[in-house]
Parts: C-alpha cells; sequence; structure tokens
C-alpha cells in the first residue's frame, strides 16, 4: 500500500504537486469518499529513483499524517522505510 494520508489530512494541497507519479488525488476524487487527500497504491513508487525521503511526506505540514502502509506486490519499496503505522517523517 505504499504510503497512506491518514484522517488528519487538513486538505491543504502541500503534497499533491510534490508526487513525481501522480499517485495523490484530492478528497473530490478519493474512492473511499472520505474528505481526505489519497494515495493511490498502485502508483505510489515510495519516491525511489526521485527523492530520498517520500516527497509528499516531507511537504505535508500536518505532524504523523503520512504514514506507511504494507509495501504493494510489484511496487518499489524504499529502503528507509518504517513500519506500517508509523509516521513517514517524524
Ligand atoms: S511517497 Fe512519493 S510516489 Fe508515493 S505518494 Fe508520496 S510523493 Fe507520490
Ligand atoms: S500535505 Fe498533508 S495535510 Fe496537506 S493535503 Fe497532503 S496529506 Fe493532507
Amino acid at each position: 500500500m505504499a504510503v497512506i494520508i491518514t484522517d488528519t489530512c487538513i486538505n491543504c494541497a502541500a503534497c499533491i504537486d510534490e508526487c513525481p507519479v501522480e499517485a495523490i488525488v484530492d478528497e473530490d476524487e478519493n474512492p473511499t469518499g472520505e474528505e481526505i487527500y489519497y494515495v493511490f497504491a498502485d502508483k505510489c513508487v515510495e519516491c525511489v529513483t526521485y527523492h530520498d525521503v517520500p516527497a509528499c511526506a516531507a511537504a505535508c505540514p500536518t505532524e504523523g499524517c503520512i504514514q506507511w502502509d504494507d509495501v504493494t506486490d510489484g511496487m518499489p519499496a524504499s529502503e528507509s522505510r518504517g513500519e506500517k503505522g508509523t509516521a513517514v517523517v517524524e
């Protein structure tokens, strides 16, 4: 599942343009219907080959909002990734 945006998201849009693979959508496009931004796990590459740290989490002003989830089969996994449910940027 790559990284996941949690319900502390304030819909500020800081992350969306930072994603190198356009894996993030806003609350209007969130397939779960939640009023928060969303990461498509089948698109997220955990910023491998693009950035040392996931760019979305580096840009997010909300502490702990973007967390690690399970690795998605067939997708890149960051060597520095943490456990599922931990903040991508502490
Ligand atoms: S970790 Fe990188 S590739 Fe994944 S959603 Fe965030 S910015 Fe996009
Ligand atoms: S930067 Fe963080 S708080 Fe802002 S929209 Fe993205 S996930 Fe939500």
